[in-house]
């Protein structure tokens, strides 16, 4: 969808409505990569740290024949031949003899449309609110690795190859780790590490100031806020989540410092508090919570973006009939009142994301709340064209990595997706996975998460004796 967000607001050289508010600060990408050559390999996360110009992704090459590709840059669907060498996309060509790459693995896809892998903005891989779970280990860490590794690879065999976790126990940068090696089947992983809130915040309700609570950290004051932002990113974090209940003061420090250190920031917060957030700079919101039309307008036009995640919802509303005791949920909201905000951010010409927010067991219904999620913003206008262009391009830059992910261009890395029928015009195809690729890698075949038995290149971890 062509609705400027202010990243590429940035890219395109236009003047920004939230100038940045530290001199020499990072929070535009233009900021961020100022110094780094274009030749430079960094890694492929938003932190963009430098890496060595070692070759990188398998050895091994792989051709998709036969296919429709929907490229996910808006051009309508059509024939064409995708050539994956080692972790790219190299090649997109017509149909027809072609001098492939000697060896390469050849998939006829005949009858399936090849599309960029889905991403997902909104997951807690490490979630423990399952019946199923006894409560004393709810935060325990390695119970909170393998819900993560059971929970990856439903989100993979939905062709879902990205997925953002905005809120996790500590672990989760090792679940990031172990998938970008290509030694757990997952999708990639950018991760938020501990969500920040104030006292008594949002799901932090009745845990106190103690600042180290699990997927929490609790901060007070400006500075707290400033130093919980550091920490998160001391730990890995790509991105940073923030969740009311906050100060303006400590909303403004919090993007403030996320932004000196070249991470955009996501808020779950409500009324009020998404004023302040949105008038602190904040990048995006999170969920479909109750806002007045001239913050909406204002979102619109400092390229705030919105990640409505209704799905969720739904099943709130399905399994209790409404959202009860939560004192940073107080106001009477519903399926009609969510769908109204949504309908009122797209009329708006706000950013939209996609993110499904699958707590409890609820990653177990995959692919549909997926699929859900995708036929609500159907639901309020946009074609199923522009939906997929979300779920793949638009929610690539809402990550910071536009560059690298959301479209099958020459030069992205290859996450790619493989369903049997035509998802741009029936929608419901999209479930019917058949192969996706990840980084070069086949991690799903027939539909089934397998697993990759080759030695990646530049995989292996350091030695230590
Ligand atoms: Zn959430």
């Amino acid at each position: 969808m062509p609705i400027p967000t202010r990243l590429s607001l940035a890219v395109a050289g236009l003047v920004l409505l939230s100038a940045p508010s530290v001199a020499n600060a990072q929070d535009r990408p233009a900021d961020r990569r100022r110094f780094l050559l274009p030749s430079s390999q960094t890694t492929d996360d938003p932190r963009r740290v430098l890496v060595g110009n070692a070759p990188r992704g398998p050895d091994g090459s792989i051709v998709l024949t036969g296919g429709r590709v929907f490229d996910g840059t808006g051009a309508p669907a059509r024939e064409l031949t995708v050539v994956i060498e080692r972790n790219k996309i190299t090649r997109l060509v017509p149909p027809g003899p072609a001098n492939w790459p000697t060896g390469a693995r050849v998939i006829d896809v005949k009858g399936m449309t090849v599309l960029p892998g889905l991403i997902d903005l909104h997951t807690h891989l490490t979630d423990g609110q399952i019946a199923t779970i006894p409560p004393a280990l709810v935060n325990d860490m390695a119970d909170g690795m393998l819900r993560g590794i059971e929970r990856m690879r439903f989100y993979i065999e939905s062709g879902i190859t990205t997925v953002r976790d905005v809120g996790s126990l500590d672990g989760i940068f090792r679940l990031k780790a172990w998938v970008g090696e290509h030694r757990a089947t997952g999708p990639r992983v950018f991760a938020a590490g501990r969500l920040i809130t104030g006292p008594g915040g949002h799901s932090a309700e009745g845990l106190g100031s103690d600042p180290d609570q699990a997927i929490f950290r609790i901060a007070s004051g400006a500075d707290d806020w400033r130093k919980a932002v550091r920490e998160q990113f001391d730990r890995g974090a790509d991105f940073i989540k923030i969740t009311s209940h906050f100060s303006r003061d400590e909303v403004r420090a919090g993007i403030e410092e996320a932004h000196a250190l070249g991470l955009l920031v996501t808020c779950d917060c409500e009324t009020f508090y998404i004023d302040w957030a949105v008038d602190a700079g904040v990048d995006m919101i999170e969920h479909p919570l109750p806002r007045t039309d001239e913050v909406i307008q204002r979102m619109a036009a400092k390229g705030v973006a919105s990640i409505p995640t209704l799905v969720p919802y739904q099943y709130i509303f399905d399994d209790d009939g409404g959202y009860f005791g939560s004192t940073s949920r107080r106001f009477t909201f519903g399926k009609e009142a969510n769908l109204d905000v949504l309908r009122r951010l797209k009329t708006a010409g706000v950013t939209l994301g996609v993110g499904t927010d699958l707590v409890t067991d609820w990653y177990r219904r995959l692919p549909a709340p997926y699929l859900t999620e995708l036929k609500n913003l159907v639901s309020v206008g946009l074609t199923v064209p522009e939906v997929l262009g979300l779920a793949t391009k638009t929610n690539a830059v809402l990550l910071d990595m536009d560059d690298k992910l959301g479209t099958l261009e020459p030069g992205k890395l290859a996450d790619v997706l493989v369903v049997r029928g035509t998802p741009d015009t029936n929608l419901d195809d999209l479930t019917r996975v058949e192969w996706v690729i990840r980084d070069g890698e086949v991690v799903v075949q027939g539909g089934i998460a397998v697993l990759p038995s080759r030695t990646r290149t530049g995989a292996a971890p350091a030695k230590r004796y």
